[in-house]
């Protein structure tokens, strides 16, 4: 047997494991025992994240659609027929009438050239992923605050932090790995407090939990911050030094005394005046968030509320601090990095500055577009006639999935690549099937900026090849050649064209403990912790936020909220997971949270069926009555095609980051 070390594919966690080897199949995984993640431990995805890999669905040759029918093609006539595809609609409406979504599952090296594909070969910025869904609030209002968007500090320094104060991240169940350094750290003396409307796992063991109503996370931080001025306990120093407009945001705190935000968040006063003098207090405070708060028509104020928190206390810059945002996939960060957004080149490079379109213009050899694109939910809102679509699951994972579907089959032309067919291949005109992470080389990136090498440890099944082995052959196809030996030279331009990734190849990740960007040469061992004397910005922004409702409350005809997300045994769209024995066994179901006086009311009985209606369509599940969830709230998560729960859920978006709110919509229930 031989074990080949690699990177779990599914959370951003980024664990190090060793897939077993016989015979040319996988038999087993086990943990990388020095990996500083996770530490010789797994979760269940991990355990069991090979079953997928040699599944009898797996793509395993080119498909064209002919007259409604697909039917098995050869390579050549399958890149042929979608460089015809996107050449045409070219042709016809401009290079902008096509959009391109990149991969939060794909490698760093595959997430690269795709936008480079979007940009140098197509002629547009419309490049995208599934952050605009998750972390593009993060990306946007971090940037503004600090000058860059990604966790600020190390999973590592966890256990030594005194304080924890996660807000709006299912910890336990989300990031398995994250939440064991943070239950050691407890166990050796670490308050914790966790601000989440359900009570979830991490909010059970919590000190303190402060359970505001969805979407009043704005609120409950101007509360905690007034209480922090009030009181004394802003950190001046750091304030006059490091920092900006504070005088402008600390008058708007006024508004905002704890009665006021117990009002709103319907949080005891007393709680959240208890809540701002642990974290302010000491020290070594750690500030954890997720899509609990990034993803409402607010989510880009409620993360510049937690930037103004941690630099009016001034927890940021040093070990064992920082603000932290959690990134749900695997390479979420990885995607964000290289460009695979509409705005920016890797690195965060604006394509609008000219001076950085000039750098790629040069290196690529090609005049770039110089309009920012458009996000994922403008292509889905009839912003383009044609698509390319490497590993996403939109007609799934997009809120409002009736009108995605609609807006799939519209289109003139639409290629997926994936590793199975999907509910969104359903509607591709050619389906290019693609290796998994188990089957190529490359590199991911978890969420504390750790780039990490992957390694190839089996053949791809039948005729499948790596995404950026397609990518390069189509391209050239379309008359503009890229060759690389391996991803490793892939690895070496980006290194060549992003500062931050600058000292990053493969051959010094082959160790197994990764380096944490910014790394700008080869001699530098990455950076554990930001903003350490400066922030990247310069100075650090405070922004001024004020309370903004959610867009969809519920009212008599949909009096329930209902809230979205993920659960411990299965991932996104359950493409990998729903094919993975075990876990398919433990949660084969989709299911409503209820809570149990609103169940006792509605004649709902646990485990039986329940229709849950919103304006955008009706779904039907099966009841779980808990007091996981409060009284007016219901939880449904997002992975079961049975139930697909984003029929419900409201497209409004953040103006900024253009971000939906899957969080929060009005929905009513009945027993069936
Ligand atoms: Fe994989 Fe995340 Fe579980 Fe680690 S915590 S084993 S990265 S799913």
């Amino acid at each position: 047997m031989q074990k080949v070390l690699t990177v779990c594919p599914y959370c951003g966690c980024g664990c190090g494991l060793y897939l077993h080897v016989e015979n040319g199949r996988i038999t087993g995984v086990s943990p990388s025992r020095s990996h500083p993640v996770n530490t010789g431990s797994l979760c269940v995805k991990g355990w069991n994240s090979y079953e997928f890999v040699q599944h009898p669905e797996r793509l395993r040759y080119p498909m064209i659609r002919e007259k409604g029918i697909l039917r098995r093609a050869t390579w050549q006539e399958a890149l042929q027929k979608v460089a015809e595809g996107i050449n045409r609609v070219k042709a016809a409406y401009g290079a902008h009438s096509i959009g391109v979504l990149s991969s939060a599952k794909c490698t760093n090296e595959e997430n690269y050239l795709m936008m480079k594909f979007a940009r140098g070969v197509i002629g547009t910025n419309n490049v995208d992923h599934c952050a605009r869904l998750c972390h593009s609030s993060t990306v946007g209002g971090l940037a503004r605050a600090f000058g860059s968007g990604a966790m600020t500090n190390s999973i590592s320094e966890i256990k030594e932090a005194r304080v924890l104060f996660v807000i709006g991240s299912n910890t336990m169940e989300q990031h398995p790995m994250i939440a064991m350094h943070m239950l050691d750290a407890v166990r050796k003396g670490t308050t914790l407090v966790v601000a989440d409307p359900r009570q979830t796992q991490i909010a059970r063991l919590a000190h303190l939990h402060l359970r505001h109503r969805c979407g009043t996370d704005v609120a409950l931080l101007l509360g905690i911050m007034n209480v922090i001025v009030t009181e004394g306990l802003v950190d001046k120093e750091f304030v006059r030094r490091r920092t900006e407009n504070f005088d402008a945001f600390e008058s708007l705190l006024d508004k905002y005394p704890p009665s006021v935000a117990e009002s709103i968040t319907g949080v005891r006063a007393a709680d959240i005046r208890k809540a701002a003098r642990i974290y302010a207090s000491e020290k070594r405070s750690m500030l954890f968030y997720s899509m609990g708060i990034t993803q409402h028509i607010t989510g880009t104020d409620n993360v510049r509320a937690c930037a103004d928190l941690v630099m009016l206390t001034g927890h940021i810059g040093l070990p064992m601090t920082g603000l932290n945002p959690l990134r749900g996939q695997n390479n979420v960060q990885g995607a964000c990095d290289m460009g695979a957004l509409p705005e920016f080149y890797s690195g965060y490079q604006p394509v609008k500055d000219p001076k950085a379109r000039r750098k790629f213009q040069r290196a690529w050899r090609r005049k770039l577009p110089e309009r920012p694109g458009l996000t994922l939910m403008e292509m889905m809102d009839g912003g383009v006639r044609a698509m390319y679509i490497m590993g996403e699951n939109p007609a799934i994972s997009d809120p409002d999935a009736t009108h995605v579907r609609d807006a799939l089959k519209k289109l003139d032309f639409l290629v997926v690549q994936d590793i199975f067919q999907t509910e969104t291949t359903e509607y591709a005109d050619v389906i290019l099937p693609a290796a998994s992470f188990a089957e190529k080389d490359g590199t991911f990136t978890n969420t504390e900026r750790r780039v990490q090498l992957l390694r190839k440890a089996v053949d791809p099944p039948g005729e499948a090849k790596a995404d950026w082995q397609i990518i390069c052959e189509l391209s050239e196809l379309m008359g503009y050649p890229m060759h690389y030996r391996g991803s490793y030279e892939i690895m070496e331009e980006i290194a060549l064209l992003t500062p931050s990734y600058g000292g990053i190849l493969h051959h010094r990740l082959e160790e197994g403990f990764g380096i944490q960007w910014p790394c700008p040469n080869s001699n530098h061992p990455g950076t554990p912790y930001l903003h350490r004397k400066k922030f990247a910005r310069g100075l650090g922004s405070f922004i001024t936020v004020d309370y903004i409702p959610p867009a969809e409350l519920p009212d008599e005809k949909y009096p329930f909220l209902l809230t979205t997300g993920r659960i411990y045994f299965h991932y996104h769209t359950g493409t990998m997971t729903r094919r993975t024995s075990v876990i398919e066994r433990e949660e084969p179901l989709c299911f409503v949270e209820i809570n149990r006086e609103d169940a006792k009311r509605l004649g709902i009985r646990d485990s039986f069926p329940v229709r849950v209606k919103s304006r955008r369509g009706e779904i039907e599940v099966s009841a779980r009555i808990t007091d996981r969830v409060p009284e007016g709230t219901v939880f449904i998560p997002f992975h079961f095609r049975e139930a697909v729960c984003n029929i419900l859920t409201n497209p409004a978006l953040d103006p900024i980051a253009k971000i939906p709110e899957f969080k929060v919509c009005a929905v009513a229930l009945e027993a069936v």
